[in-house]
């Protein structure tokens, strides 16, 4: 593995995604100028951050190692890179609920668990990035100085019942690319988060349905304003999600979690107490919420 300190910058980049609407962010290709990302300012540190490697039409690009300026209009460089490798941010992700929404009882198949659309205020702090190969191993690690972003977007809120924080984040890891895999885009439009304990003030007397406290799955839309994934995510695709992490699950590719199932190359997290992930439990828990731990008796 190697270490690379990344450009130095005095002070952390702030975003507030205010810009919205002004002249989008280009990455150009050095070499030739060709634009190879349109961006919008509110979020172009996100994505093109220091060392990110782009795709554009099947070829790979590297964004420059120093910090770019993400003004609106403005351009930042990238360049041609040979080698078959992605990169993906280190960062850590806080989300506070602006309006929570209603909380309905949801039945994905098995056991009722209460959901709905929630306005959030994500919080996004990026400190570095990891560069994987093709078959998933580590080539190295950039660290710099950290970029932040806040915006308003709308989370589906999923109270998933009782299960322990590494089950919660094993299943959260899996559910990742496959709901990227039923949601055309998912991949980069939705994040999801997971909360160890989630409380509604004042909302325990409603009755009916699953519990209104406790574990949540959020799905987070990544865009300013929200894109409309979260609001995709409806039951429907839910299951079908689900289904696809139950059929990984099941596989035995392994005792307590590998690059197959829910140790994906995503799962990396900053807080420690987020880094233990059980394979078992999260078994447990989507056969809970499909259904499938009744029809095996
Ligand atoms: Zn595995």
């Amino acid at each position: 593995m190697r270490l690379t300190a990344g450009a130095r910058t005095t002070r952390p980049a702030v975003l507030t995604g205010d810009t919205i609407g002004d002249d989008p962010v280009r990455v150009v290709d050095r070499a030739t100028g060709t634009v190879i990302r349109r961006l919008d300012p509110g979020r172009a540190a996100l994505v093109a951050y220091p060392g990110a490697v782009l795709l554009y039409r099947g070829r790979r690009f590297q964004v420059g190692g120093e910090r770019p300026s993400y003004g609106a209009g403005s351009e930042v460089g990238a360049e041609l890179h040979g080698e078959d490798v992605q990169t993906i941010r280190i960062r850590s992700i806080h989300t506070s609920i602006l309006e929570p929404g209603e909380l309905r009882p949801l039945s994905l198949g098995g056991a009722t668990i209460r959901g709905g659309l929630s306005a959030v205020r994500v919080s996004e702090t990026v400190t570095g990035a990891r560069r994987h190969r093709s078959d998933g191993t580590l080539d190295g690690i950039t660290g710099f100085e950290p970029i932040r972003a806040s915006f308003r977007s709308f989370a589906r809120v999923l109270l998933v019942g009782s299960t322990s924080e590494p089950a919660l984040q094993a299943l959260a890891n899996l559910l990742r690319p496959c709901l990227a895999a039923v949601l055309d885009g998912g991949e980069e439009g939705l994040e999801i988060a997971t909360a160890q304990r989630l409380e509604l003030e004042g909302r325990a007397e409603e009755a009916g349905g699953g519990p209104l406290e406790g574990p949540a799955l959020f799905l987070i839309d990544t865009y300013e304003g929200g894109a409309g994934y979260a609001r995709a995510a409806d039951a429907r695709v839910l299951r079908e999600a689900l289904r696809l992490a139950s059929a990984i699950l099941e596989e035995s590719c392994c005792e307590s979690g590998c690059s197959r199932c829910v140790r994906t190359i995503h799962s990396h997290v900053e807080d420690p107490s987020k880094a233990a992930l059980d394979r078992a439990g999260a078994r447990v828990l989507t056969s809970r919420l499909l259904g499938l731990d009744r029809e095996r008796g």
